[in-house]
Parts: structure tokens; sequence; C-alpha cells
């Protein structure tokens, strides 16, 4: 055997290896195992935004740090709950709070935890409420009862759509287990946040309210606390860059507690299958205490100036419209949208979100208007013809809060490239 070859083989015993510091230095490093280049996945530079079917966000590196240096020990999931829960409360200006398995799985705890209080047989039931004495309805504004609110169906509650103040009293009986609000349709629905809250207190009945995508601001993590609604949702793995399988349940006190007996551990519940481990729920927390510490004003000029570069490289070729937009609730953050005249840009929106797509390296942009959320592709979008038709329009839409640092002159050259060339005569 040639020295080289014996010393990589020796380097490959991890304990004679570390014990030879002279062959350790001389052997080639250990290549980390890459499995998504073994399996073939596709992984690409995200454009495109806060994803889930796209897996999300780039964790923040300090929260892997957490959950690899906490995935070595041991310890009881009620204990980490307790003591996530009370800083995270504090920080949120909630009574309570606990880690979920993504705001979803807070939408359906949290009403759980109403339906049955501590009262472990109720616990049992679910979902099955009929005979139970159990609260069966949750009512909510028509433009807010969107495809998440499956969330709740899950208690086996069902959701009552109202539209005016007038509609909520006469919708409202002893059935009514929570008023819930969407955040990201609060300028659509007559009820306003505040005025839903005023219900609530004055008809005794706990609001929530689903935050899920909506920080920036950073604010939006206390605000709806500080007005009074009982439970409030966020997903962990949006902007916070979490574990993509988290979230956050905050809110009352004994409704919370309530929330934390239908959860893992314990598996008599609806919500084993929402098992979030240490490493999450430690994961999340520090997510969330470096998203409330971050400088939010030098993220957002650093979105902004990616935004700008991109823009500024296809502006000026022939045929191109480029416009800037920050939405005003729901996925805050600079947007750009790239249109064409097709007359001279020979391409759909369709056939240049391909071309980046199958391109080197492969990137993702995104197509629709916004609220981002609306039109998702693949298999979760509300309208699978509304995303046809918005497909193939002449446009791409680039977010920059998801790109890695550099990411941004990528995506400037890749689309640059494929509009110069679809725009050249002939
Ligand atoms: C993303 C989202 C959810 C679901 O959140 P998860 O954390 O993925 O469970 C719910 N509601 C809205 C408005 C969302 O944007």
């Amino acid at each position: 055997m040639k020295r080289r070859k014996i010393l990589k083989s020796l380097s490959t015993l991890p304990f004679l290896g570390s014990l030879s510091m002279q062959s350790a230095a001389a052997a080639p490093l250990k290549k980390k195992r890459d499995v998504i280049e073994e399996l073939g996945i596709r992984s690409f530079i995200n454009a495109a935004g806060t994803l889930t079917y796209m897996s999300g966000c780039i964790m923040d590196e300090e929260v892997v740090e957490t959950i690899e240096n906490t995935s070595r020990h041991f310890c009881m999931i009620d204990e980490v709950q307790d003591k996530v829960g009370e800083k995270i409360a504090k920080l949120v200006h909630s009574e309570a709070a606990m880690v979920s398995c993504g705001a979803f799985s807070a939408m359906t705890l949290g009403l759980a935890g109403i339906l049955t209080g501590l009262d472990i047989k109720k616990v049992e039931q679910l979902p099955h409420l009929e005979g139970t004495g159990m609260k069966s309805e949750v009512i909510c504004q028509k433009s807010h009862n969107e495809r998440y609110n499956h969330a709740f169906l899950n208690t086996g509650c069902r959701v009552i759509e109202v539209e005016t103040v007038e509609d909520v009293r006469k919708a409202v009986s002893e059935k009514t287990a929570l008023l819930h609000f969407l955040n990201i349709e609060a300028s659509h629905g007559q009820i306003k946040h505040e005025e839903w809250v005023a219900l609530g207190k004055e008809l005794k009945i706990a609001t929530s309210i689903d935050i899920a995508a909506d920080v920036p601001p950073v604010s939006n993590l206390w605000k709806f606390n500080d007005m009074g609604f009982d439970l409030v949702f966020i997903s962990g793995g949006k902007a916070m860059r979490g574990p993509q399988s988290a979230g956050i349940l905050m809110g009352r006190k004994d409704i919370i507690a309530a929330a934390r007996l239908n959860a893992p551990p314990r598996g008599f519940t609806i919500a084993r299958g929402h098992k979030v481990n240490k490493e999450e729920i430690l994961g999340m927390y520090v997510a969330l205490d470096k998203f409330i510490s971050g400088d939010h004003d030098k993220e957002w000029k650093g979105w902004e100036a990616s935004i700008a570069h991109i823009e500024n490289a296809v502006k000026n070729i022939d045929g191109i419209t480029t416009k800037v937009i920050v939405p005003e609730l729901g996925n805050i953050t600079p947007t750009l949208t790239i249109s064409w005249d097709d007359s001279i840009v020979k391409l759909t929106g369709k056939e240049l979100r391909d071309k980046l797509r199958y391109g080197n390296p492969s990137i993702e942009a995104s197509f629709a208007g916004l609220p981002l959320y609306h039109y998702q592709a693949g298999s979760d979008s509300v309208d699978p013809a509304l995303v046809e038709t918005l497909k193939g329009e002449n446009l791409i839409r680039v977010t920059a809060w998801m790109l890695q640092p550099g990411e941004e002159k990528i995506v400037a050259k890749r689309i640059k490239e494929e509009l110069s060339s679809a725009s050249k005569p002939g």
C-alpha cells in the first residue's frame, strides 16, 4: 500500500485516526455525507419566499447549533415545555405559551384546550363531541375562513361564517367555543381586531388570531397579546427561521395548560401526531429569542439592497417592467415583480420559471399576486384553476428574505440572461 492510502485507511478508524496526530494532519478531511446529493434531490436558491412546499426557511445557525447540542441529552418533555413556555410568554407579553408543531398545530391545540379544560376524560373523547357537553362551534368572518381553519375541524368542531356584528350575536350560542380572526384578511372583513376582541369579552367567548406568517414586523409577536386576544398562533419556520415543524401557541394560562394536556408526550390525545421533540422546542425558543433581539433595520436594508440589485440587472432590458412593493399584510418583505411585453420578450412566466428551475444552479421564483399564500404552487393551492391562469402570466415575483448572502447576484445574472436572450429579435 502507498503511504497515502495507508494514512487514509487509518484515518477512517476513528480511534487510530485521532491517536496519530501526524496522520490526522496529513490525511484528507473526511467528507461529510451529503444525503441530498446522494439521493439526487434537487436543492435550489430560494427567491420565492417562506413556502412550506419548498421546505420553508434555512434555519438560523444558532438554531442548528441548539438542535445539535441538545440532541445529545435526555430531558423530560414537560419540563422543557414548562421552562421554554415561561421564557416565551415573557418575550411575547402573554400569560403562557407552548411550542407547537407549527401554527396549524397551535390552532388545533388551543381549541382543544378550550373544549376539554383539564378534564382528561374529555381529552380522550376528542374529536367526538356529541353527548359530552363540550362546545362544538368556532365563529369567524367569511373572508377569514381559509383552508388552515381545517385545524379547528380536527377537534370535531365546525366553523360558522359571519359577516356583521349582528351575525356574530345571532350565531353565538352555548355551543360557541371560539371567535377566530385571520390577521392577513383584517382589511377584508367588516369587523376589525379591537371590535372582535371586545365582542369576545362581552359575550364571554375566547378570541383567537392566526398571525402565522406575519412577522416582520417583530412587534406583531406581542401586539395581539397586548390587544387582548386569548390565543395567538404563529409559525416558527417562516421569517423567524426556526424549525419548520415548530410554531408557538401563546395566550391565556388556563387554556395553554389545557392545550398541554391535549399535546404530546401524552398519547391519548388528538394531537399525539403533533410531536415536537426537545431539539425543536429549544430550537424554536432560540429562534424567537434571536429574532426579537435581531437588527431588523439592517436585515430590511439587506433585503432592499438585494432586490434593488436584481431589479437593476433587468429593468433596462427591452420590453421589461419592474415594480417593487411591500405587501401590507402577510409575507411583509420587499417583493419584486418583473413583467414583460410578450411581443418583445418571447416567454411566458411559466417558461421563465422553468428555465430558472432547471438551470444551473437551480432557482425557484414565485408567480402569483399577493397575498402569496392563496396561490402557492403545488398541492396546497386554494384554487388550482386560478393557479394555472396566474402561472401563464408574463411575470415572475422575487423576494430576497430567503436568499443566502451573495445569491442575489446569481439570481440577477440568471434572470437577466434568460430575459435578454428571449428578447432578441428572431
Ligand atoms: C403558514 C400558515 C399557516 C400554517 O402554519 P404552519 O406553521 O405551517 O403550521 C396557517 N395560517 C397562515 C395564514 C399561514 O400563512
